[in-house]
């Protein structure tokens, strides 16, 4: 029973969810802002309410619980916030495509009863992201979990429009914004996703109202020119000198339009002179605006000609631009046609292409805000990690434009605008006003546009503390510590929440700002739908579990690298978990009860060696996360205990804890071994919390959860620099034996002699702990040679100022050797020739994708080096046949 329970391996799916309720029923995730400790806090990026966890979600939410964990350990007060977002527009989209399967749309409801929908929605199947995290292990405290449209946070949406309004950086206006004909709502300039995009540029000839001449215009949607209100050129663009000013007649419409000139035309494009549509063309209404040119709206908000498109009214904007085209031709004034790749917006949710549409929307004036906020990051008030993103944040911020925060759509929150229909004045107010405050009239009208989605996710990190009331949260968790963010959202989420961080409470939100990187497919292509090579984080936890999952996240994400998940790393850090997991199973047969929880004070060569290596891999862990390279912390903790501690110490230090070893030695071993072991689980509990409390739980004595433990702090006093360098040279000479014994074929059983050449000085230590080496590299003897010794017929490696010499008579069959290394040299040689030929070959050196061609090079690598060692042991096995 007991041996086969030790084979048993570790099962990732028990231990999660029993580990999970435990600390939750232990209520360790909570915090509580009476108690002591220096306040560590991070609010999560709230994911849509309707998402579900993707790889992006699984590596943020890693590295925030990381942190999270650690902080905690290291005794201080912790909050991290978890919650979800509206997501006005995608939000919508799901429930419209709902009631599309039902057959109804939003319209026919009304906005009351489809804003009811959406909350039944949400009651239902929204945020099931939240228990994805849960899976994940954050450690959230669930009890403080926001939703960007809950009273508290419309109440502090509310309140910051009204503030912002009074300070008159709120306006509304009539602008030109990007509006998309499918959703139905303006979208800001972030919401466009410019594609490039094959088109047509057509030249249209305008002739002179009165005259022969005419101008010809060039443009990639003749459409517009139902609305043109003029023709503008450059005004130092000769070719158009002395006919500013002549009135042209617009073609089909038959409107007459000026020619006029504007610094804006780029006397490059097409013929110089482009016609000007103030009502769908951002720039086009800078100019109107300049030369007080009326605006002529030719398409509606679902995309279709109005009125004013004469003959055409009533088409869908695409037909119309054929028809146009058509009519063009027909009198002959389409001159002509050529291909031309472009930018084209398109809607970030539904992909539509945009229409610049002139309407009245609410903006934000960000200029006084990005000011702070550039400040803030300039002063390091704020630090963007890696500094690299620092550059893209001033030049956004120092570029900013007027930010158009008005949605058409339902689902989000009201702007707190109130008209009186009556005497035309427009109240802005956090509670609805009775009457109006100029006329009395009691008959208001509330605004029907939305707020921006990420006009409520600007105030995050301080409405979700109780923002605007004067919380203890708010007091206590205010600036929080560390965002950890994806750099898709650098501009829509975080430089918004700098912004408005420190208009309402005067500091910035945030002291650190980490910036992660993309999580990508095993070939480093993005994980895309079309591209079908999602990977679903909650399978890769099912298959490997939790622990292992993450790991590899975190061996992975090294600051500014985009990661590549791969089965094989999956794998073998999966291998490392069990490692783990029987080392505990090790440490628990060997400890009991009785077994001292404090460090003896006399220790072995291998104790000594152990506790320090344990103090400097201490330091690099908490430097690594401290410094946000998660890479490197999880890497020094893996090479740490996998080959110092599993490989080596647990090896070295058997015979002290064989029952035939003296008591006191043995009760000795056992408390250096659990005190090591206890420190690598503590130290890896922020990277393997579910692990790390199933083992910290099997092992002797009373315990609780390990999250409530005390991080690691590095001892300078148990640094030993001398024992790290004998111990060191030791492990090199056995290493050096091992491979010569597996490079010549020596039967594992069979003990070999080492001889040992060298000054006596250095080879003090060696003879000092011989029992090592004896047990370690199978010898049944190690001898000390003088230096004047010639190892002819041994086998040598040199480490240091000493030669290992291994004596091969006995030990192997000669003859078989030489044949089995001369037929290894032809195989390899064999294999060489292949490979040479490839990388000689310019075909396939251009046609091979990169990473093979650099797989052939480190083969042939590779192979010129196993020939190397090949030919050496076959000159050497020779030498006794001859
Ligand atoms: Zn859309
Ligand atoms: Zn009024």
């Amino acid at each position: 029973m007991e041996a086969r329970d030790q084979e048993k391996s570790y099962d990732p799916a028990v231990a999660e969810s029993k580990w999970y309720r435990y600390w939750e029923g232990l209520s360790l995730f909570r915090a509580d802002p009476a108690c002591p400790g220096e306040s560590y806090c991070i609010v999560i990026p709230p994911p849509n309410v309707t998402g579900s966890l993707h790889m992006g979600h699984a590596l943020n939410v890693t590295l925030q619980d990381v942190l999270i964990r650690y902080h905690r350990m290291l005794g201080k007060n912790v909050l991290w916030l978890p919650g979800t977002d509206h997501a006005g527009i995608a939000t919508q989209n799901v429930v419209e495509r709902l009631l599309a399967g039902e057959g109804v749309d939003r319209q026919s409801l009304g906005r009351e009863i489809f804003e009811e929908r959406v909350w039944k929605w949400k009651e239902e199947s929204g945020g099931a992201i939240l228990n994805q995290l849960k899976r994940l292990g954050a450690a959230c405290d669930w009890s403080r979990e926001r939703f960007t449209m809950d009273e508290g946070l419309s109440r502090a949406v509310r309140e910051a429009f009204v503030l912002l309004h009074r300070k008159g950086l709120i306006y509304r206006g009539r602008y030109i914004i990007n509006w998309c004909p499918r959703c139905h709502t303006a979208l800001s300039d972030l919401e466009v996703a410019h594609v490039e995009t094959k088109g047509w540029l057509y030249y249209i000839r305008y002739p002179e109202l009165s005259g022969t001449q005419s101008v010809v215009v060039a443009t990639t949607r003749p459409e517009t020119m139902l609305g043109d209100t003029a023709v503008a050129v450059h005004p130092g663009d000769e070719r158009y000198t002395g006919r500013i000013g002549v009135t042209l007649r617009l073609p089909i419409m038959n409107r007459p339009i000026p020619l006029l000139s504007d610094e804006m035309v780029d006397p490059a494009f097409g013929t110089g002179a482009v016609k000007i549509t103030p009502a769908h063309d951002p720039n086009d209404f800078e100019v109107a605006k300049r030369h007080d040119l009326p605006a002529v709206r030719v398409i509606d908000d679902a995309g279709m000609m109005t009125g004013e498109a004469g003959s055409f009214a009533g088409m869908d904007r695409f037909a119309c631009r054929e028809a146009v085209l058509e009519s063009l031709r027909k009198e002959g004034i389409l001159i002509k046609e050529e291909q031309y790749l472009h930018n084209v917006g398109h809607c970030y949710r539904c992909k539509t292409v945009v229409e610049p549409t002139e309407s009245i929307q609410w903006f934000v004036k960000t200029k006084p805000l990005a000011e702070p906020a550039i400040r803030a990051v300039r002063s390091g008030e704020t630090r963007i990690i890696p500094p690299n993103w620092e550059r893209t944040y001033f030049d956004w911020m120092e570029n900013i434009r007027d930010w158009c925060i008005s949605r058409q759509i339902w689902w989000g929150h009201r702007i707190p605008a109130y008209h009186c229909p009556a005497c035309g004045l427009t109240m802005v107010e956090v509670d609805a006003p009775d009457r109006c405050s100029s006329c009395g009239s009691d008959n208001l009208r509330r605004e029907e546009d939305v707020l921006d989605t990420w006009f409520s996710s600007g105030l995050w990190p301080f409405s979700t503390l109780g923002w605007p009331d004067r919380t203890e949260d708010l007091s206590r968790y205010y600036p929080t510590s560390t965002l950890v963010t994806g750099f898709d959202i650098l501009f829509f989420w975080v430089a918004r929440m700098m912004m408005m961080g420190i208009e309402f409470t005067g500091k910035a939100p945030f002291r650190d700002v980490v910036i992660h990187a993309l999580v990508r497919d095993p070939k480093g292509e993005k994980m895309s739908k079309t591209r079908g090579n999602v990977i679903d984080p909650l399978e890769l936890m099912e298959r490997y579990g939790t622990d292992a999952f993450r790991f590899t996240l975190l061996a992975l994400a090294a600051q500014g690298r985009d990661i590549r998940m791969s089965d094989e790393r999956l794998e073998g850090y999966r291998n490392f978990m069990n490692k783990l997991f029987q080392a505990g199973r090790f440490v628990r047969m060997h400890a009991d009860d009785n077994t001292v929880r404090d460090l003896p004070p006399e220790r072995s060569a291998a104790d000594r060696w152990i506790l320090s290596r344990l103090q400097r891999v201490i330091d690099e862990i908490r430097k690594g996360i401290e410094e946000y390279r998660f890479n490197e912390a999880s890497s020094a903790f893996y090479q740490f205990t996998w080959h110092e501690f599993c490989d080596w110490y647990l090896e070295m230090i058997k015979p002290s804890l064989q029952p035939d070893a003296p008591a006191e030695i043995r009760e000795r071993q056992r408390a250096v071994l659990l005190y090591v072991f206890e420190m690598i689980l503590r130290l890896s509990h922020p990277f393997l919390p579910f692990l790390t409390e199933e083992i910290w739980h099997s092992l002797p004595g009373e315990r609780g959860s390990i999250l409530t433990e005390v991080y690691p702090v590095a001892d300078p006093d148990r640094t030993d620099v001398d024992i790290e360098k004998d111990m060191g040279h030791l492990m090199e000479v056995i290493r050096a034996v091992r491979n010569m014994r597996s490079e010549l074929h020596v039967p594992p059983a069979k003990r070999v002699e080492i001889r040992l050449k060298g000054q006596s000085e250095s080879l003090a230590f060696l003879r000092d702990h011989e029992e090592i080496i004896l047990r370690l590299a199978r010898a049944e003897r190690v001898v000390h040679r003088e230096p004047e010794y010639i190892p002819v017929e041994d086998a040598t490696a040199v480490v240091n100022d000493i030669e290992v010499c291994l004596p091969l008579a006995g030990l192997i069959d000669f003859r078989k050797e030489a044949s089995r290394l001369r037929k290894e040299i032809d195989k390899a040689n064999a294999e060489h020739s292949v490979v040479c030929a490839k990388l000689g070959n310019d075909k396939f050196l251009a046609n091979a994708p990169g990473d093979i061609v650099d797989a052939h090079r480190i083969r042939k690598g590779e192979l010129e080096a196993k020939l190397g060692s090949l030919s050496r042991n076959l000159a050497l096995v020779t030498r006794y046949l001859s």
